[in-house]
């Protein structure tokens, strides 16, 4: 823009910003600002990095008028009205008229279920495919296969500007409330002509040049005005880019910060208490137990502060090394902290770590729980005089009340539980401890690099011997008979059973079997003579305690559960795995489940029962299962299902999603987002040199704040 338009733009209005609010911009008003809030556009600059969700292509889709009789045709249409017509008590149709603007297809389903009725709005853009025919004069599609497009298009789609150079392709945006797409369109585009000139660059031209990415107000214009398809994604590429490598670029410093020499603590080898421990195990290591111990020795013999991921199937054995890194710190005089997500797996680090060191009673173990009482008063005063060497506990050990004496070793397990911000809480910072971090859900590479990119990883890969894998079969919930049958065989043999349900009580939303009402039948009906339990996340925690340690002592033989027991819980007699409404559950999530058995010598099983309909994705859930016990693979394989959004489960993890990027989609562009990130980190960690001038002013904006969550 040239200089006198500026001045005179800002003369009369206040001078423009990115941040310029939403609801301010003509033609949005109160109510569709609400809409648009509700999509998490905010700002000018919000809606300008919204990315379409997808692209039409309106030459190649055809006209109504186009398709062919008596052929597979595809063609997308709007949808101007859905009829219900009931013949008599058995017979029912329905009929959907789509529109191309000029013609009109209707399509007919004689047998229809309520979802396909509920996918079918008015004015909605669909594809449509199917068989034409003509009836009455009419073009039918019989049982056609609708996808929905977009909620609420309110022009005629195939317009005269449509076919012109350059608007071929229509991009579709993320409907809400009353948003429509030419609304979208409409703003998007004055938004762009006002403000597409604030747009900065925010990557270097030798990095945009080494990996061939459009500049940035370049691909703002090729994602929403988009001349091909080719273009639309390599503007989307080009801000996937971004997005990967400033979040590289954090991690990677926050790497080089720690693995800066003379700030961690170099711990010596002692054969003190780790040897006590070794010489008084009842079975020997995996070989792969051995080398991660070693590898965690190293980091923590030498300067720098230890950030190590220790990643292990169900059942690997990571408690045993965790414990031998914790006695490391020990036999140096510091303590050792295990934190843990949830009070009945603190429990049980704590019964089996006293059970494991009980020959070694010089050492003094606590754990903390949430509450206050003199036990917890007493142990928090024998942490703050250094009388305690482990401590054991929950989120309570992140409160300030906890005063500790001199941490060496943090141990944070199942370290996807916690968040950010609670990585970021972590004990005594200051005293830089080493950091271990256990997880048993394992992570693909390409989520490795992504949200753990400032960690070492080191891998169990074995597990202990004489571990069968867990035999899996899916049941339809119809043949529960049999499998009730199969139970009573184990129960006979003194085994005892897991049964998981997905949620405690009747629900009137949800048709799904509850553990009170399968407690009941089990117990009064159908097990009468074996001893069953219920436990789930709101019986109380002495409770659950109680029950937990019967469990233990097989004082019960069944237990009726809900995902309260998905981790940790070890249990080895405890052979059966029943998962009702398995097609509800998430691949790592039955993979934790099943998880609780396969622990001792015996065979173990694993009874998948599942309800129909299901569809498609657990259907492919459930057979993975039945293949495989190899929790990589199922990761793996459950992030295709997923997609990276929902891996984690935002909610628990806290981990924040990307707004551009896919990580299962865009592995490529993150190795070399990461590459460039490294490049820059290794000769210039404090983004100092000029070259990096660009980088380290949006980084300065963007990622300051984040990083320091990060370092300690
Ligand atoms: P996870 O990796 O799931 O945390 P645990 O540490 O709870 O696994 O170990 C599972 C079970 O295997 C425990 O009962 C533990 O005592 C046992 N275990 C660990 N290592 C070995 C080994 N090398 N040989 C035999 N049993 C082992
Ligand atoms: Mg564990």
């Amino acid at each position: 823009m040239d200089e006198n338009k500026k001045d005179t733009i800002s003369s009369f209005t206040r001078e423009r910003t990115l941040k310029d609010e939403i609801k301010f911009q003509k033609g949005v008003g109160p109510l569709r600002a609400k809409d648009l809030a509700n999509l998490n556009i905010h700002t000018v600059s919000d809606i300008l990095f919204s990315l379409p969700r997808n692209y039409i292509d309106r030459i190649s889709s055809g006209s109504i008028a186009d398709l062919e009789l008596g052929e597979r045709n595809v063609v997308i249409v709007k949808l101007e009205k859905v009829n219900q017509i009931t013949h008599n008590w058995k017979r029912r149709q329905l009929q959907a008229i789509f529109t191309d603007g000029e013609s009109r297809l209707m399509g007919i389903w004689f047998q229809y279920q309520k979802w396909q009725l509920d996918i079918l709005k008015v004015n909605g853009l669909y594809k449509v495919e199917g068989k034409v025919s003509l009836f009455n004069g009419q073009l039918q599609m019989t049982h056609p296969k609708v996808d929905q497009i977009a909620f609420g298009y309110d022009e005629p789609f195939v317009t005269e500007d449509s076919l012109t150079e350059g608007k071929k392709l229509l991009p579709i945006y993320p409907s809400s409330g009353e948003l429509t797409q030419s609304f979208f369109k409409k703003l998007i585009y004055q938004v762009y002509q006002n403000y597409i000139h604030l747009v900065n660059e925010t990557i270097t031209p030798e990095i945009l040049y080494r990996n061939k990415l459009l500049r940035l107000v370049d691909s703002v214009k090729a994602v929403h005005f988009p001349e091909s398809r080719e273009l639309a994604e390599r503007g989307r590429q080009r801000l996937v880019f971004e997005e990967l490598f400033y979040h590289q670029l954090m991690l990677l410093r926050v790497k080089a910060k720690n693995e800066a020499p003379g700030r961690g603590i170099e711990f010596q080898i002692k054969k003190t208490y780790t040897t006590t421990l070794k010489n008084s195990l009842s079975f020997t290591l995996t070989s792969a137990q051995k080398r991660v111990i070693r590898e965690i020795v190293e980091d923590m013999q030498s300067s720098k502060i230890m950030s190590r991921l220790l990643q292990g199937d169900v059942g690997s054995g990571k408690t045993i090394v965790a414990l031998f890194s914790m006695l490391l710190a020990v036999e140096n005089k510091y303590q050792a902290i295990l934190l843990v997500p949830t009070e009945v797996l603190a429990k049980q680090h704590f019964q089996s770590i006293k059970r494991l060191l009980e020959n070694q009673e010089e050492l003094q173990i606590e754990l903390i729980l949430g509450g206050n009482n003199k036990a917890k008063r007493e142990a928090l005063e024998r942490i703050e005089s250094g009388e305690s060497n482990i401590v054991i506990g929950t989120h309570a050990l992140l409160e300030e009340t906890v005063k500790y004496h001199n941490v060496g070793l943090v141990v944070i397990d199942e370290q996807q539980r916690f968040g950010v911000e609670q990585r970021a809480k972590l004990p005594e910072r200051n005293n830089n401890p080493d950091v271990l971090y256990l997880t048993a859900t394992p992570i693909p590479r390409s989520l490795a690099l992504t949200f753990y990119g400032d960690l070492e990883v080191s891998v169990i890969d074995e597990l202990p011997p004489n571990r069968k894998p867990v035999k899996t079969v899916v049941k339809s919930s119809s043949g529960k008979a049999v499998v009730y049958k199969e139970l009573e065989e184990q129960l006979q043999k003194g085994r005892q059973i897991y049964i998981v349900c997905p949620i405690i009580s009747e629900s009137e939303k949800l048709d799904l079997l509850d553990a009170e009402r399968l407690y009941t039948q089990l117990s009064e009906k159908m097990f009468t003579s074996y001893k069953v339990e219920l436990i789930h996340s709101k019986v109380k925690a002495a409770d659950k305690d109680e029950i937990m340690r019967r469990f233990k002592a097989k004082e019960i033989d069944i237990l009726v559960a809900t995902t309260v027991i998905e981790v940790g819980i070890d249990v080895p007699n405890a052979s059966v795995m029943v998962i009702e409404h398995a097609e509800r559950f998430g691949l790592s999530q039955l993979h934790q489940l099943r998880g609780r058995v396969g622990r001792g010598s015996e065979e173990s099983y694993c009874y998948l029962i599942a309800y129909h309909p299901l569809s498609a994705v657990a259907k492919e859930r459930l057979s993975v299962m039945t293949q495989t016990n190899d929790g990589f693979l199922i990761a793996e394989k459950d992030l295709e299902l997923r997609g990276s959004g929902d891996f984690f489960g935002t909610s628990q993890s806290g981990i924040p999603l990307f707004k551009f990027a896919d990580i299962t989609k865009d592995k490529d562009i993150l190795e070399s987002a990461r590459a460039e990130a490294k490049r820059v980190v290794s000769s210039d960690t404090e983004l100092i040199d000029e070259g990096h001038r660009l980088i380290r002013e949006n980084y300065s904006v963007q990622y300051k704040t984040r990083e320091k969550l990060f370092t300690y």
